[in-house]
């Protein structure tokens, strides 16, 4: 991703209001972030503790969405959707998002379960190999991102009305 201002993040989502977006907290470690490395980014409110965001790149341009997460689930474990990490049941949440616009406003919200931490770019790339052979390895983490990347990119399409 191309590196981002917090401007440029305010001005990027997509199914909140001016009001909600102006009550967003960035990540503390925003300034550390390693553009050059992330196909996402993704945080949960450092003071708004229920609510998380999800930010892509579309036609050289930041998108963003807004998520709530649910109730913290009873579940003993349970499996991430975007990054396919199986978690334990207080690791993984059930996150809405509202949907962009006119249907968002009539109450329509998209819903799936992710990493409560939203850090599936870290879970992806820090499990442990499944090969011994260190080089097969990094091709299957290289392959989850990937697939991670495509999930995160068409949940982000359904919230926008876009597929
Ligand atoms: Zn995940």
């Amino acid at each position: 991703m191309r590196a981002l201002t917090e401007d440029q993040i305010r001005a990027s989502f997509r199914n909140a209001e001016p009001d909600e977006v102006a009550e967003i907290a960035m990540p503390h470690d925003l300034l550390l972030a390693e553009w050059d490395y992330l196909d996402f980014f993704a945080w949960r409110d450092p003071i708004a503790s229920r609510s998380g965001y999800i930010l892509i790149e579309q036609d050289g341009e930041a998108v963003g969405i807004v998520l709530r997460a649910a109730d913290p689930s009873r579940v003993r474990s349970g499996m991430c959707n975007l990054c396919h990490t199986m978690q334990p049941g207080n690791q993984v949440a059930l996150f809405a998002a509202r949907r962009a616009g006119a249907e968002g406003r009539k109450g329509s919200v998209v819903g799936t379960y992710i990493c409560a931490d939203l850090s599936c770019h870290e879970s992806v790339r820090l499990a442990p190999p499944l090969a011994p052979n260190e080089i097969r390895a990094e091709r299957l983490a290289d392959r989850r991102l990937d697939g991670t990347h495509r999930r995160v990119y068409s949940f982000v399409a359904s919230v926008l009305g876009d597929s």
